[in-house]
C-alpha cells in the first residue's frame, strides 16, 4: 500500500504528475479540486456551496473539505494506495488528514512564480472529459476542442489574474507551513516542475524508489 500527498503551487503540474504516478501502479488519484469542479458542473448542492469561493480562488472551509476528503477515501476502492493532491492546504486538514492516515512521502513540486503565472494563465480544461491543455505546451490539436472528446475547451473560472493571486497568497501563507511540518517528519521529496512532464515522473519516482514508468498498452 502506497499513500503519497502531492503538493506545489497552482500549474506546478500536480493532476499531470499524479495521473502518471497512478497510471501503471494502480495508484488511485484523488484531487480534491476535482471534486468541487465535478459538483459545480454538475449543480450539486455541495457544488453550490463553493462555487463563488472556488470561483475567488478562496479555500473552501475545512469542515467541508474534510467531509469530501473523509467521504472519498472511506470509499477504499484504493487497494494499493493513493495520492492525494490539493489536500491538506493548512495545518488543521494537515493535522487531521495526519491522525487518519500514515504517509509514504510527499512530493513538492516547485516552479517559480513568473513561471507559475506564465502555466496558470494559458491553461485550459475540457469540461466534458477534464482532458487538461496547455495552450504554451501541450496545445489540442484543433484550437479551443478537446483531442478526446472534441468538445469545446474551457478557461478555469479560478484561472484569473486575480483569483490567481488570491490562490498564491494563500499558497505562500497557509500552504507552506504544512510543507515545513511534513519536512521536519522527514516526508518531503522537493522534485523541480520546470522540465518536461516525463522528465519530472522520472525524478519522482527516482525519489520514492518506485519502478520506472510504463505506459498501459
Ligand atoms: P485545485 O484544483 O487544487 O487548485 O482546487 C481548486 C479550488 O478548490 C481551490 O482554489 C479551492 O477553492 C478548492 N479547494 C481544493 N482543495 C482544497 C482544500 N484542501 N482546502 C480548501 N479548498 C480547496
Amino acid at each position: 500500500m502506497r499513500k503519497y500527498v502531492i503538493m506545489g503551487v497552482q500549474g506546478s503540474g500536480k493532476g499531470t504528475q499524479s495521473e502518471l504516478l497512478c497510471d501503471d501502479l494502480d495508484l488511485v488519484h484523488i484531487s480534491v479540486g476535482d471534486i468541487f469542479r465535478w459538483h459545480v458542473q454538475n449543480h450539486t448542492k455541495l457544488g453550490a456551496q463553493v462555487r463563488r469561493t472556488m470561483n475567488a480562488g478562496e479555500l473552501v472551509g475545512d469542515d467541508l473539505v474534510e467531509s469530501v476528503v473523509r467521504e472519498r477515501l472511506d470509499q477504499h476502492d484504493w487497494n494499493f494506495g493513493f495520492v492525494i493532491d490539493g489536500f491538506p492546504r493548512n495545518g488543521r486538514q494537515a493535522e487531521f488528514f495526519m491522525e487518519s492516515y500514515d504517509i509514504d512521502g510527499v512530493i513538492h513540486l516547485e516552479l517559480p512564480e513568473d513561471e507559475v503565472r506564465r502555466r496558470v494563465l494559458s491553461r485550459r480544461l475540457c469540461p466534458n472529459c477534464g482532458m487538461d491543455y496547455n495552450l504554451i505546451a501541450d496545445r489540442p490539436k484543433e484550437d479551443g476542442r478537446c483531442d478526446i472528446c472534441g468538445h469545446q475547451l474551457i478557461t478555469r473560472e479560478d484561472d484569473t489574474p486575480e483569483a490567481l493571486d488570491a490562490r498564491l497568497r494563500d499558497y505562500n501563507e497557509k500552504t507552506r507551513p504544512v510543507l515545513e511540518l511534513f519536512r521536519r517528519k522527514e516526508f518531503v521529496h522537493d522534485i523541480d516542475a520546470r522540465p518536461p512532464a516525463e522528465e519530472v515522473q522520472a525524478k519522482i519516482r527516482a525519489a520514492l524508489n518506485l519502478p520506472a514508468y510504463q505506459a498501459h498498452a
